[in-house]
């Protein structure tokens, strides 16, 4: 017997008529590449929204074709998140930290028809505009005022303003109904080896993903939320912060390119943000700027860090100085991206502080939706509770079935993704991650995690940024090797460093030894590169060998 409940399916464009009807008068406030502070609301970006459909329609994008973006966390990249989904079309953000080779590459593989871009990434438009394939029209995110000049505008072939599509058209839209399986957003996956490959996004699973990240147990967002994604828009979706903010009506308050400590602590207290999100390499430089100039919040209450590993020290720097609880999250652009978030359990209420602070600093367990398991070298799954560490597998409605055009097969196995991250999960269920698969270090056939080295190194005052990766050693094979760029000014010794190690992890887990560098090489995404310094260091030799 079939259930007879209402037949709707779950459509992003949606969320936004929801925002409009139900919290028009919320605020959207965005920091401008033009410079200034613009301030906007739901029912503005609904209505413009709708104009950017029809404008899309007029530049003949079809259902299913691809639009693509370089742009900045912004009001008109939100416009855009609504108006190229909604109308059916493929909303495919590129991240501009990548090569020019690469974005041509990608731009080609999604056969993208039209590319919007903020006015910053004008040089990066006219080194690749003229390389891409399918593009027909490029649209500079400004007004008419903002525009190039005709000698740089000649230079892109079909360069359109964008604010002159929106006056341009009426503000009726029909969004059209169709299957919530259909295509919505396309990310490409910031892959260290090989070209990067395509993770296809549909309505539901957006829809979906967006229900789960609100509740209370993983970001817990409500129309009272002032929201600051300081995580692109261009990496995976800011998380879907673009999708929970019209979902729940919260105030959104976007960075645009001020990324800086400065910058963002500016906006933070301008505009009374409560929430926030995005990888610890931004936090360090807000809570630089934070200690050093003694500042405080006064209504920010907590914080999404996730991407890569969140050092115990920072959950520690912003809850003891600064008030700031840190959510610890992870997730993949494969998982649209959220998997796991740490919040405390009901048993956790007694705790003393200290060992929050240990609950804290795991990645946390599944928001509803998403399964997991971990499973040793023969693919069994191992028992949650103990030491041991195993391969990270995840299921669920919003994780990845196959790559865009089936690049490389089927990814899963009996129904599984495997994630590529080493963790072990306790007898809560809570995860930790200890690596990445290919990060591991193996010394006597045991693996060392490199995360946990990591976050010790982090703590101590002097060192900025730490990364443990596998070095050759004649007996072990492999030895850990600490490689540490010192904060500004500060002074720390190798023999300090390691000292510092002492009692904190099982002995054989010291590394072997401590190398000094001026900066770490980050991806496009904030993260450590360790393949680019296991290349450096490949002749590394360590003086136990
Ligand atoms: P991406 O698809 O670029 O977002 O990268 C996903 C990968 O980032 C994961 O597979 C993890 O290796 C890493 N990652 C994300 N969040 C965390 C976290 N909280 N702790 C450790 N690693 C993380």
């Amino acid at each position: 017997m079939q259930g007879q409940m209402m037949q709707q399916p779950l459509l992003i464009s949606n969320l936004i008529v929801h925002a409009e009807r139900h919290h028009a008068g919320r605020e959207v406030v965005s920091r401008r590449v033009e410079g200034d502070i613009h301030r906007s609301t739901y029912k503005e970006l609904a209505s413009r929204s709708r104009r950017m459909a029809n404008a899309l329609a007029a530049l003949g994008v079809g259902f299913g074709d691809r639009v693509a973006t370089l742009a900045w966390n912004g009001y008109r990249h939100m416009e855009l998140y609504y108006a190229v989904s909604g109308s059916g079309a493929v909303l495919h953000t590129v991240n501009p930290r990548l090569h020019p080779d690469q974005i041509v590459y990608i731009a080609d593989h999604a056969e993208d028809k039209v590319l919007c871009f903020d006015m910053t990434f004008l040089p990066l438009i006219q080194a690749v505009a003229r390389r891409t394939r399918t593009i027909k029209h490029f649209v500079a995110m400004t007004d008419r005022a903002h525009m190039p000049a005709p000698e740089v505008a000649a230079t892109i072939p079909n360069l359109l303003c964008y604010e002159d599509l929106v006056a341009a058209q009426d503000d009726r839209f029909e969004w059209p109904n169709f299957d919530e399986n259909t295509a919505s957003s396309l990310c490409y996956t910031s892959g260290t080896t090989g070209n990067p490959k395509g993770v296809l996004y549909s309505h539901r699973s957006t829809l979906l993903h967006t229900f789960a990240i609100v509740m209370p147990d993983a970001l817990s967002c409500s129309e009272r939320d002032v929201i600051l994604p300081v995580v692109p828009m261009f990496h995976v979706n800011a998380w879907g912060l673009p999708y929970a903010g019209c979902m729940t009506g919260a105030k959104m308050v976007f960075p645009g390119p001020g990324l800086d400590g400065k910058s963002l602590y500016e906006l933070f207290e301008s505009e009374g943000v409560t929430l926030s999100a995005g990888v610890p390499t931004v936090w360090q430089g807000l809570l630089a700027h934070v200690e050093a100039n003694n500042l405080k919040f006064s209504t920010m209450k907590r914080t999404v860090i996730g991407g890569s590993a969140c050092p115990p020290a920072m959950i520690r720097a912003f809850g003891e100085k600064l008030g700031v609880h840190v959510l610890h999250a992870w997730g993949m652009t494969e998982m649209s991206p959220l998997g796991t978030c740490c919040t405390f359990k009901a048993k956790h209420a007694g705790l003393g502080q200290e060992e929050r602070y240990a609950v804290m600093a795991k990645q946390g367990r599944v928001v509803y939706g998403v399964d997991m398991k971990i499973v040793d070298d023969q693919g069994a799954e191992m028992a949650w509770g103990s030491e041991t560490s195993g391969d990270l597998y995840v299921r669920g409605p919003w994780i990845i079935g196959s790559y865009f055009k089936d690049e490389g097969g089927n990814p899963l196995i009996d129904g599984w993704f495997p994630t590529g991250d080493v963790a072990r999960i306790d007898a809560d269920g809570y995860m930790q991650i200890t690596d990445r698969s290919k990060d591991v270090i193996k010394s006597g056939g045991e693996w060392i995690g490199s995360i946990d080295l990591e976050n010790i190194a982090m703590a101590h005052p002097a060192v900025a940024m730490a990364a443990c990766i596998a070095a050759k050693h004649p007996k072990w094979d492999e030895r850990p090797l600490l490689v540490v760029v010192k904060k500004p000014g500060a002074q720390v010794t190798r023999e300090e460093l390691l000292a510092f190690f002492e009692g904190k992890i099982a002995k054989w887990w010291t590394p072997d030894d401590v190398t000094f560098v001026e900066a770490i090489p980050l991806g496009a995404t904030g993260k450590m590169q360790k393949n680019k310094l296991r290349e450096q260091f490949k002749d590394y030799h360590l003086p136990t060998a």
